[in-house]
């Protein structure tokens, strides 16, 4: 288990704002004395076009700001893609891997995720990486399959091991994002539990320092009680994140 001195909230911005919108949103943070601190790790991935206006702002303040997706590849004929080097290129260190929504509507699969994933951390970047069973893979008591089905190309890192500065998991069950329905405290903390033990038993070593993010529906209202449970060290949000008084409180609670 993370100590929970040290909590993440990351807010995904999907394919929202502007580049004017993103400049509001960091006035406002700053207008409301958005303050950094040692035990929040507080970031927000951007639309690849606000990444460098968005980095520019966030580093003033304290938040790092990351990509919402990359390919593996360095460079060469992905026409639409992101590779490391430019992210680099623009001082960007942070990228999120395998969000439901590419694989809902990008036919991302198990394995292109982790090959995302796998590459991006051999260049050296931090790596959110997305899992998470939908609605009918519930119901039909599979979830732990699904999870294990998504992490299991994953194993290539085995000789590496997972770095946790560097590599976290965030769950989100498909269900629960954009829908109001945030899984509860209890059924996040039971998968979160389940996910770090297969690591541990699969990577043959303790995972307790990697963080554990939840992700689905997260607001203030429901943050701290999330928060509570052992296993989940921080969370992944969408649409409370694009209003700066709700990453702002989410942030602080993260700090209570
Ligand atoms: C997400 O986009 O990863 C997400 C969890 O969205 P929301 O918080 O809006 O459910």
């Amino acid at each position: 288990m993370t100590p929970k001195k040290y909590v993440r909230i990351w807010g995904n911005w999907k394919m929202n704002l502007t580049g004017p919108e993103t400049d509001q949103f960091f006035d406002s943070l700053t207008a409301l004395k958005f303050e950094s601190r040692a035990e929040l790790d507080a970031g927000l991935f951007v639309p690849t076009l606000q990444l460098e206006r968005a980095l520019a702002r966030g580093m003033k303040l304290g938040v790092n700001i990351g990509a919402q997706n990359a390919h593996w590849e360095k460079s060469g004929a992905f026409t639409g893609e992101t590779s490391g080097p430019q992210l680099l290129d623009v001082k960007i260190r942070h990228v999120l891997i395998g969000h439901s929504e590419r694989r809902q509507f990008f036919g991302e699969t198990e394995e292109t995720a982790a090959r995302r994933a796998i590459s991006l951390l051999d260049q050296g970047f931090h790596v959110l990486f997305c899992i998470g069973e939908n609605r009918t893979e519930r119901e039909a008591n599979q979830t732990l399959q699904v999870l294990e089905k998504q992490l299991m190309p994953l194993l290539a890192l085995k000789g590496k091991g997972l770095d946790p500065a560097r590599f976290g998991i965030a769950y989100e069950p498909v269900w629960a994002i954009g829908t109001g329905l945030s899984a509860t405290p209890e059924q996040a903390e039971e998968t979160h539990a389940w996910i770090r033990s297969w690591l541990d038993k699969t990577f043959g070593a303790s995972t307790s320092a990697l963080s554990l993010l939840y992700g689905g529906s997260v607001t203030p209202q429901n943050l701290g009680a999330l928060l509570k449970k052992p296993n989940i060290n921080g969370a992944l949000v969408g649409g409370a994140s694009l209003k700066p008084d709700s990453f702002l409180s989410l942030c602080q609670i993260a700090l209570s």
